[in-house]
């Protein structure tokens, strides 16, 4: 078994209810809200965390 850290955790705020969590998965584009179960683009906010490049 292989434990892997990852260490690229991101906060992540729903734009429709403000709640605020820890992302550390593998989507590139939309996470879901664990309260409201809004899609949220995490692609954005990884742009402006300056984690990916913006087109
Ligand atoms: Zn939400």
């Amino acid at each position: 078994m292989v434990i892997k850290i990852d260490d690229s955790k991101i906060k992540i705020k729903c734009q429709k209810c403000d709640y605020v969590w820890d992302y550390g998965g593998k989507s590139e584009y939309y996470v879901t809200c664990p309260r409201c179960h809004t899609l949220v683009n995490i692609r954005k906010i990884k742009i402006k965390l300056g984690l990916i490049k913006g087109e």
